[in-house]
């Protein structure tokens, strides 16, 4: 099983560089970044086990960081590291679904205890497959490839419509990346390959997956700008594979 990797965000940095020292020789795989904006890009990547987020943070303040990384990846877990006094930023971190904080200065041995019981608290599971799912009144059959509307109407999916559909609902927690997908679904690596022919085959799915009955347009995919795309909310895996 690789380490937990963990990104820390903190722009001074004789802090950034204890932590992420202390981090690495305890085995953990780590990232640093500097401001907010590259925190965010860093955070949300899919192999993000943890975040150390710092508040006071050029170009992006960590409070905003935090804010839309939960739009992006609402479980990943997040510890704030707050200076001491700030007790308004600390409480409002934890409300917007930060899961501990730490006041500086800290030692090594406090945070690592942190982070170990943060760790400990979110374990990381294996995605879900699904065979089927719901969409509005309609029935995805992921096997057969086929959506059945209440009105009787039926369509068929291509193969790799199916393997999106399924991608996205074992990941509905978060967006995923068109990278992510190309590489998950189609099995290539995303170097340099052009991904609009992934919008394309969403485009075309999403025409599919219309209740024909025109009453009801439920969401089954949304994209999540400057990101990537995720399971709407109409979207509801109805069987396991396993
Ligand atoms: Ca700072």
């Amino acid at each position: 099983m690789r380490s937990p990797r963990i990104i820390v965000v903190e722009d001074e940095p004789a802090i950034r560089r204890g932590v992420v020292d202390a981090l690495r020789l305890s085995g953990y795989e780590v990232g640093g970044a500097a401001d907010g904006v590259r925190g965010l890009a860093a955070a949300s990547s899919a192999d993000t086990d943890l975040v150390l987020l710092d508040l006071m943070l050029p170009r992006k303040d960590g409070l905003e960081v935090l804010r839309e990384l939960r739009l992006i990846r609402p479980t990943v877990p997040v510890i704030i590291l707050t200076a001491r006094g700030s007790e308004d930023d600390r409480v409002r971190g934890l409300h917007m679904g930060a899961d501990d904080y730490v006041v500086k200065p800290f030692s090594a041995r406090e945070l690592l205890a942190r982070v170990e019981a943060v760790l400990r608290r979110t374990p990381s599971r294996p995605p879900a497959v699904y065979s089927h799912a719901r969409l509005g009144h309609g029935q995805i059959d992921l096997e057969r490839r086929e959506v059945t509307w209440a009105v009787g109407r039926r369509s068929d999916l291509s193969e790799t419509e199916c393997g999106i559909l399924a991608f996205l609902l074992s990941h509905r927690q978060r967006a995923v990346s068109r990278d992510e997908i190309l590489l998950r679904v189609w099995g290539i690596e995303p170097i340099g390959v052009e991904t609009r022919t992934i919008d394309m085959h969403i485009a075309r799915l999403r025409t599919k997956l219309r209740d024909p009955s025109g009453q009801d347009t439920p969401e089954a995919i949304l994209t999540v700008r400057a990101h990537g795309y995720m399971a709407g909310p109409d979207l509801c895996p109805a069987e396991m594979v396993h």
